[in-house]
C-alpha cells in the first residue's frame, strides 16, 4: 500500500510541473527573450533588463 501512494505523489507532481513546465522552465526576458538565470530570476543576465 505504501508503495502505491508514492506512485500517487509521483503522479501528481509530474502532473504539476506538466502543467507548470511554462512558467517553472521558461522564465524568459521579455527584453531580449533569453532564459533567465533561474524560474524566480527578475532581472536578466544577457542584456540587464529588470521586469521586477
Ligand atoms: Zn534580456
Amino acid at each position: 500500500m505504501k508503495k502505491e501512494r508514492e506512485e500517487e505523489k509521483i503522479r501528481i507532481a509530474t502532473l504539476l510541473l506538466e502543467n507548470y513546465s511554462h512558467n517553472i522552465f521558461f522564465n524568459n526576458c521579455t527584453n531580449c527573450g533569453k532564459l533567465a538565470r533561474t524560474p524566480n530570476a527578475k532581472q536578466c543576465r544577457f542584456c540587464g533588463y529588470d521586469w521586477r
